[in-house]
């Protein structure tokens, strides 16, 4: 990650207002909205797509998922990560406004799917309960999840590990995203060899094919592979220390409106 954009990203949300975490512990249920720019509204299957996925991968034992979608929403910029570090798509979210219009947040993850590049990182950003990630043409073009992915008779994922493609590419950033709003850091990803392929989970994703990249184990306790010439491959399942630190969440975005407050809390 580039550090010019933490410090950016910092700077915009310390003049958001105060910052205010309800505790809910234990968390049973958790819920996250899904909005679209315009632009990424123009592919039919984006929506449809991101509910299934985050539904299906979110969905852990202890707790049950409710993903909804919020809505079509005008943003000043299409990059899935400026409309973040700016201060922009937090700022309609803690306000419960965008332009002109209400929007009505979430407790937990607060997700914008915008039309902007995946080529050159950072392609997404996620905050405490607030996420942003560009490619809704990738995502549109995804197979469904039964298609893809699949659940076992136990509810459990069944192929855990696909191609990399920009499309299975753009959904991980998504989930990683996602993932950073429930709290979940980089070394909550691991990345292991199969075959002669090297596979990365959605925390980790492909920075674990980043030879600069400096983090050489993850909380799950394992190392990450030298990647150098093996093939590439994605995992969209978190991995066991990533689902164990989501067991614990405990947070959710507190929003306070009426008169009384002319602001906005989270
Ligand atoms: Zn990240």
């Amino acid at each position: 990650m580039n550090r010019r954009y933490v410090l950016g990203a910092i700077g915009s949300l310390t003049s958001i207002g105060t910052l205010a975490y309800a505790t809910r512990d234990p968390v049973e249920a958790i819920e996250v909205r899904v909005w679209l720019s315009d632009r990424a509204a123009e592919y039919d299957a984006v929506e449809t797509r991101v509910l299934e996925y985050v539904n299906r991968l979110l969905d852990f034992e202890f707790w049950t998922v409710d993903a909804s979608f919020g809505g079509v929403v005008s943003v000043s910029t299409e990059d899935g990560a400026v409309v973040s570090t700016s201060g922009e798509w937090p700022l309609a979210v803690t306000s419960g406004t965008i332009g002109s219009s209400d929007l009505d947040p979430a407790t937990d993850v607060n997700l914008l799917v915008t039309d902007g590049q995946m080529k050159y990182a950072p392609t997404g950003y996620g905050f405490p309960h607030v996420a942003s990630v560009g490619g809704a043409r990738y995502l549109g073009s995804l197979e469904p999840f039964d298609e893809l992915v699949g659940s076992g008779p136990d509810g459990a994922v069944k192929r855990r590990i696909v191609p990399l493609t920009s499309s299975t590419r753009t959904m991980q950033v998504l989930l990683h995203e996602v993932g950073h709003a429930l709290g979940l850091h980089h070394d909550h990803g691991v990345a292991f060899r199969y075959g002669d392929a090297v596979v990365a989970t959605p925390m980790i994703s492909t920075y674990a094919f980043d030879p600069d990249y400096e983090v050489d184990r993850s909380r799950c306790g394992t190392s990450y592979p030298d990647t150098s010439g093996r093939e590439r491959k994605l995992s969209l399942a978190f991995s066991n220390c990533a689902r164990r630190e989501l067991s614990s969440y405990s947070g959710g975005l507190r929003l306070r409106r009426g008169d009384e407050e002319s602001g906005f809390e989270w």
